[in-house]
């Protein structure tokens, strides 16, 4: 399958993939950082899908789905991934050494940064679903066409878990904003999660302006959308990439 945007045509390739290292971003989220062979380019945003051997029924392969990290041009590829327990994607990639090789395929998805002079942007994310968004900050397509205003809004629990901190406040003229819910009384940001910062935020929010991109966990995107669809934000301006759904969801 062909996945073109605009006049750019990227097929998926099968990937050859050796680890160069493995590090904890957070005591239970791991960044992969690894070589490819072939090379291959992707779009900022895009995901990879990655062979888990012999972990389905059967002994089958399995396949999980990975937003790529890195922003394109870069001589590693990365990835942000949350340790599921018991998960077999997440013990097998977490269980992986320098050294180790994988297979997998890429690039994939629609969930990329799309340039629309004078609008606003807002991203949003909970936990890994930063990724795609590191990789949007750090590439020439976002660098180099600015939306009019960026807001970066990231939710996770506390402290220990906020990612990639350091290098996303060094952005030029962007809000980052990290929104804690289980918050310490030493944190000086904002307590609550993203939809409570979005509600707090009414005002000063440009809602018919404003690309809205998504990511992360499925009930977030639920709530998130229902509060864009009250402000009567067209649907074109909501892009949206779930990693998994709340259970019992089908
Ligand atoms: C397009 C796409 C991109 C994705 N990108 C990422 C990414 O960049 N980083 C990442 O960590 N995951 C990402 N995921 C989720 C990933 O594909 C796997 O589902 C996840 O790593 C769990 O795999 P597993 O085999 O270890 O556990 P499984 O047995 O498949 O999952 C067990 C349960 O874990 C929960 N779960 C799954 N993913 C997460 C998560 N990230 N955080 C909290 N709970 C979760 C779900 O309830 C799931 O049912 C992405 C998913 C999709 C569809």
């Amino acid at each position: 399958m062909c996945y073109c945007f605009g006049k750019t045509r990227m097929k998926p390739l099968d990937l050859n993939c050796t680890i160069e290292d493995i590090s904890w971003l957070t005591p239970t989220i791991f960044q992969l950082s690894f070589k490819c062979t072939p090379e291959f380019d992707h779009l900022p945003g895009q995901f990879m899908s990655i062979i888990i051997p012999g972990a389905g029924p059967q002994g089958r392969d399995l396949r999980r789905a990975y937003s790529i990290a890195s922003s394109p041009g870069k001589a590693l590829t990365q990835l942000c991934i949350r340790k599921i327990d018991g998960g077999p994607g997440t013990s097998y990639l977490g269980g992986l050494k320098p050294g180790s090789q994988f297979k997998a395929q890429a690039p994939f998805g629609h969930f990329v940064y799309k340039i629309r002079p004078g609008k606003n942007v807002c991203f949003i994310s909970t936990g890994t679903g930063i990724s795609p968004f590191r990789s949007i900050l750090g590439s020439k397509l976002f660098l180099e066409n600015r939306p009019k205003n960026t807001l970066c809004l990231f939710g996770t629990t506390n402290t220990d878990e906020v990612v990639y901190d350091d290098e996303i406040k060094k952005v030029s003229d962007i809000d980052w904003v990290i929104a804690l819910s289980r918050s310490d009384k030493s944190w000086n940001g904002f307590k609550g999660r993203v939809t409570d910062f979005l509600r707090a935020h009414d005002q000063e929010i440009e809602w018919s302006n404003t690309d809205f991109y998504l990511c992360g966990n499925g009930a977030m995107i639920d709530e998130v959308k229902q509060i864009l669809v009250s402000k009567n934000v067209q649907k074109e301006s909501i892009l949206q990439e779930i990693y998994y759904k709340p259970k019992g969801d089908k």
